[in-house]
C-alpha cells in the first residue's frame, strides 16, 4: 500500500508473524535518513525498550495499545504530524544552508584567486619600479631630483608593503605560505630593517633604541626577509599608536636555537576584548581605527611567524603600551666569506664574476632591471625573451644557471626545459621564475625538469641569495 499510495501518518504495530515494525522503518526511510510520513508506534504495555528503539529509529511517537482512545490517538498524531513537518523544514534549511556554504566557499575561493592573482600583477611593475628607481639614484642627479627619487622610493616601498600583506594573506588561504632559509647576519639585518623605521619615528620625536644581547651570535639560518616583514609591522604599528615616549626593540638568544625578538612601546595600549581580535584579518580597535590602515599588518604578522614555526605573543595595558613578543628557530651557523659586493677580495670576486646568469623572461622591463641589479653585483647576465633564443644562448655561452619564466611568447620556459634535459642533455639547474605558487605549478615545473622555482616578482637580495646558495 505503500509504494501505491502517500500517507500522512502510519500507525504502525511492531510484531508480525514474519517480520518486524523496525524492519519497515528501516525500510520506509530515504537516503537522506527521512521518513516519507509521521510514524507513531504502538507498543503493548511495559514495552518502553521497544518505544525508545523505534524512536532512536526514527519513529516519531509511540502510544500503549491498551491506551488506545480517541483523544490520546488525535494527540500522538498531531504531534508526530507536527514533529514530521518540522522534520523536513529543518532538512531543508540545513540543505539550503550547505548548498549557501558551498557557493560561498566557491566564491570565497574565487575572490583569494582574484586578489593573488590581481596583487601579483601590481606586485610585478611596483618592483620594477623600485629597480628603475635604485638605478635612477644612482646617476648623476641634484638635490631636488635626488629627493623626489627619495620619495617615490618611499611610496614605493609602502604600496610594496600592503601588496605584500594581501599576497601573503592569498597565500596562506591557500596553504602555501614558506619560508626559504638561508644564511644571513642578524644584527645587520635588524640595523637595516630599522633604519627606515627611525626616521618615522624621529618624525614623531619617538626614541627607537635596539637592545641587543651581548652573546648573541650573529650568523644564523633562517628567512631573513620574512623576520624584517614582521619587525616592519610591529615597529610601523609601535611608532603608529605611540604619541609619547619610547620604542624598545630586544633580540636575546632563547632557548636551543631560538631567537627571541620583542618591540615593546609606550603607547596607547590594547584593551582586553581587543587583544582577543586584533589578529583576524581586517580587524582594528575601534577606538582608534585609522583610515590609512588595512587591518592586515597583525595577521600577516601571526602567520609568517607560524611559517618560521614560532609564535606571537601580546601583552598589553590600555594607557601603558604594548608588547610584541615573537620566538622562532634561527639556527647558528658558521659565518661565511665576506659577501660585500664592493670589496676588493680576490675570491669574491672570482667565484661571482664567475657566475654566469642566462635570463629568459618576456617582460622587458623587468629583464633589464634584473640585469642592471645582477651586473651590479658583479654576475654576467645574458637575456633571452623566449625559450628558443634563451637555447640559442645556451648552445654558445658557458652559462651556469637559467632563471626561466614559465610563460613566454613563441616557446613557453616548460618546453624550453625539455629540450635543455632531453636534447641538449645539459645538467646546469633551471630555476623557474613564476608568480603562480601553487602546489600544481611547482610540480609542473619539476616534473619538466627545472629544479626549483622563485615566486615572482623575486628581490634581488633574495635572488642573490638564493644564487648564492645554489652550490656551483
Ligand atoms: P593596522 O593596519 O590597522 O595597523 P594591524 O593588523 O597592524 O592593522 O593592527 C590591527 C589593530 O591593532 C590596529 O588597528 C590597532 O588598533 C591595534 N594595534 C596594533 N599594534 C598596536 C600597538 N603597538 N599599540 C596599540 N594598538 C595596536
Amino acid at each position: 500500500m505503500l509504494d501505491k499510495q502517500r500517507f500522512d501518518c502510519i500507525l504502525l504495530d511492531l510484531h508480525y508473524d514474519n517480520s518486524s515494525g523496525y524492519t519497515l522503518i528501516k525500510s520506509l526511510k530515504g537516503q537522506d535518513g527521512e521518513l516519507p510520513s509521521a510514524v507513531v508506534v504502538m507498543t503493548g504495555s511495559g514495552s518502553e525498550e521497544a518505544a525508545v528503539s523505534s524512536l532512536k529509529l526514527g519513529a516519531h511517537d509511540y502510544v500503549t495499545k491498551n491506551n488506545l482512545n480517541g483523544p490520546v490517538l488525535k494527540k500522538v498524531v498531531d504531534y508526530a504530524l507536527n514533529c514530521h513537518n518540522l522534520r523536513q523544514e529543518l532538512r531543508s534549511r540545513q540543505e539550503d544552508l550547505e548548498r549557501i556554504n558551498l557557493e560561498l566557499g566557491h566564491k570565497d575561493k574565487l575572490k583569494t584567486n582574484f586578489v593573488a592573482s590581481a596583487s601579483h600583477e601590481l606586485r610585478t611593475p611596483v618592483t620594477a619600479m623600485l629597480g628603475l628607481l635604485s638605478m635612477l639614484g644612482d646617476t648623476e642627479l641634484d638635490a631636488q631630483q635626488n629627493r623626489l627619487v627619495a620619495d617615490l622610493r618611499a611610496c614605493s616601498d609602502s604600496l610594496l608593503l600592503t601588496v605584500d600583506d594581501i599576497i601573503d594573506l592569498a597565500r596562506v588561504e591557500a596553504g602555501i605560505m614558506e619560508a626559504r632559509p638561508y644564511s644571513f647576519h642578524l644584527l645587520d639585518e635588524i640595523q637595516d630593517s630599522l633604519r627606515p623605521l627611525r626616521v618615522l619615528a624621529r618624525d614623531k620625536k619617538l626614541s627607537l633604541k635596539s637592545h641587543i644581547h651581548e652573546d648573541l651570535k650573529p650568523w644564523r639560518l633562517g628567512d631573513r626577509r620574512r623576520i624584517r616583514q614582521i619587525l616592519n609591522n610591529l615597529v610601523g604599528n609601535a611608532i603608529k599608536y605611540t604619541d609619547t615616549g619610547r620604542i624598545d626593540v630586544t633580540i636575546e638568544q632563547g632557548p636551543d636555537d631560538t631567537v627571541v625578538f620583542s618591540v615593546r612601546d609606550t603607547g596607547i595600549g590594547i584593551s582586553e576584548q581587543d587583544q582577543a581580535r586584533i589578529f583576524e584579518p581586517f580587524y582594528q580597535a575601534d577606538s582608534h581605527g585609522d583610515a590609512k590602515s588595512s587591518g592586515l599588518g597583525l595577521t600577516t604578522c601571526v602567520n609568517l611567524v607560524k611559517a618560521l614555526c614560532g609564535q606571537l605573543e601580546l601583552e598589553s595595558e590600555i594607557g601603558k603600551g604594548s608588547t610584541f613578543r615573537f620566538r622562532i628557530p634561527l639556527p647558528e651557523v658558521a659565518s661565511p666569506a665576506p659577501k660585500d659586493d664592493h670589496t676588493n677580495c680576490a675570491e669574491n670576486q672570482r667565484t661571482k664574476q664567475h657566475l654566469v646568469v642566462l635570463l629568459a623572461e618576456d617582460n622587458h622591463i623587468i629583464s633589464h632591471v634584473l640585469q642592471a641589479q645582477l651586473e651590479r653585483r658583479s654576475y654576467t647576465v645574458f637575456l633571452a625573451s623566449d625559450g628558443s633564443k634563451a637555447l640559442e644562448i645556451l648552445k654558445s655561452e658557458p652559462i651556469d644557471v637559467v632563471l626561466m619564466d614559465c610563460q613566454m611568447p613563441n616557446m613557453d620556459g616548460y618546453e624550453a626545459t625539455k629540450v635543455i634535459r632531453q636534447e641538449l642533455k645539459l645538467e646546469l639547474p633551471v630555476i623557474a621564475l613564476t608568480a603562480d605558487a601553487f602546489q600544481s605549478q611547482r610540480e609542473r615545473c619539476l616534473e619538466c625538469g627545472m629544479n626549483d622555482i622563485l615566486v615572482k616578482p623575486v628581490s634581488i637580495d633574495d635572488l642573490d641569495d638564493y644564487l648564492r646558495s645554489l652550490s656551483l
